[in-house]
């Protein structure tokens, strides 16, 4: 039977009733943090702060914050709060912005996780009937035993695939009848892509949902890859450090995703000042676990930029939202002086009917920034004349001015000719960092 949602006593919770439960558990977090972690106990210190100054929620803002950096000088065990016997798994990030870091789990902290992404599958419309194909990576990378325990979860009949072998997971997803498919984005676009390949129409297989996370994509790509799949596709976002995927979830509204705010308290700041933004406005987003017991986490700096909005959503569900992000503060590019984000040039070729196969290449040159965008050319596309091409590459160019307000150059590839991402796709080769340009 379709469950609405998974822990609707949660989910569904008063607004007020939220904020009691948020200070009641951050005011034992942050003593037990400050007795068990030795790296958080000197931040605190040098700050001033005593675990008695947290009385109520806004008090929040007197705690340090924690930055990655941080989490990789602890590396490997500085941050762990529990006997190493009490830990029964480690995942690690995917290193996408530098040396790995380590996160450590009781079976409470697994037995949580697994419930914020049984929420997730619920909010798709997942229940005991469904067939969930997971395709994120397993291993170190949360992505894979996260959905997979969610989805035991709930009843589903699960397909642990891991990612990779695209020939196979069509073959099973055919075969076995999938109705739900976890996936980064790009891989799912590539399935999409693969399957209409062999000649499969959307309607052909039984997929009705995805959720896919892990990385950015835009609401263009969100499209495309529903229409290429047939399904309703759901964004889920969260990070190793705070445990993974399911820290947030979309609803059927897909305006944004449900923060699980029983176990994590979300604040936005300016990434320069670290000031408190209030609701709406634009920032960095710093979340503070609530019941972690192995790799507790205070203020910790995701770096992701989005904004945050608690309006009633017709799901039912009173958890505040995250707008999709926009990609990390660490992914913007600073390219001629002009703030870049890979999503702004996706969300551009997507519009314009181009498939999201793009690369983006930057380099400096006798002191000035070379900023180049490779573009595959749609198959139909492939005969085109020079004289054509070289029309289509200044018609991109111009909506790329328009967004950006810079001109890059645009070069239209071959179809085919970019690597396909089986995990996260990597968009950006900014060669200015080799050569130890400061960007
Ligand atoms: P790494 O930081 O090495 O990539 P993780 O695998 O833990 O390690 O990735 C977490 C990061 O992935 C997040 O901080 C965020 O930048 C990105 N991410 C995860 N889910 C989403 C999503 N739905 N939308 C945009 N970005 C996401
Ligand atoms: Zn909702």
């Amino acid at each position: 039977m379709q469950k609405k949602y998974y822990q609707p006593e949660a989910e569904t919770m008063q607004v007020e009733d939220i904020k009691k439960l948020q200070e009641e558990k951050l005011i034992k977090q942050v003593k037990y943090v400050y007795d068990n972690v030795e790296y958080y106990r000197n931040l605190m210190d040098e700050k001033g702060v005593k675990p008695e100054d947290i009385k109520c929620l806004s008090d929040i803002s007197k705690l340090p914050f924690l930055k990655k950096d941080d989490l990789r000088e602890a590396y490997p065990y500085g941050m762990l709060a529990t006997d190493l016997n009490n830990c029964v798994r480690i995942h690690s990030t995917s290193g996408t912005t530098g040396k790995r870091v380590v996160a450590f789990y009781t079976q409470n902290d697994i037995d949580l996780w697994e419930d914020c992404c049984a929420r997730a599958i619920v909010a798709a419309g997942g229940n005991e009937e469904d067939v969930v194909q997971v395709c994120y990576g397993y291993g170190l990378f949360t992505g894979g035993s996260g959905l997979h325990g969610g989805s035991h979860k709930v009843g589903c009949l699960t397909l642990p695939m891991s990612s990779g072998n695209t020939n196979r997971q069509i073959q099973f997803m055919m075969d076995l009848n999938s109705t739900i498919l976890c996936c980064t984005p790009s891989y799912a676009a590539y399935i999409g892509e693969s399957l209409k390949e062999k000649g499969y129409k959307p309607e052909d297989n039984k997929l009705k949902a995805g959720i896919f996370g892990a990385e950015p994509w835009t609401e263009e790509m969100r499209r495309d890859i529903e229409k290429s799949l047939g399904i309703k596709a759901y964004d889920i976002y969260g990070l190793t450090e705070t445990s993974g995927p399911g820290v947030a979830f979309e609803c059927e509204c897909q305006t944004g995703m449900h923060i699980n705010e029983d176990h994590f308290y979300a604040e936005i700041i300016d990434p320069d000042t670290g000031e408190v933004l209030p609701e709406g406005a634009k920032g960095e987003l710093v979340f503070t676990s609530l019941d972690k017991e192995a790799f507790p986490l205070l203020r910790y700096r995701t770096r992701d930029i989005t904004v945050l909005t608690r309006e009633k959503c017709s799901c039912g569900r009173t958890f505040i939202k995250m707008h999709k992000p926009m990609g990390r503060s660490d992914d913007m590019m600073i390219i001629r002086g002009v703030n870049v984000f890979p999503s702004q040039i996706e969300a551009v070729l997507l519009n314009k009917g181009y498939a999201p196969n793009y690369q983006i290449l930057v380099d400096r040159v006798n002191n000035t920034d070379t900023f180049e965008i490779h573009v595959e050319m749609l198959p139909e596309d492939f005969s085109d004349t020079p004289k054509v091409i070289t029309k289509k590459e200044k018609q991109i160019q111009a909506a790329m001015k328009e967004m950006l307000g810079i001109n890059p150059t645009i070069r239209l590839v071959a179809p085919k000719s970019i690597a396909r991402s089986e995990g996260k796709a990597v968009r950006v080769i900014d060669n200015r960092k080799k050569i130890g340009i400061n960007v």
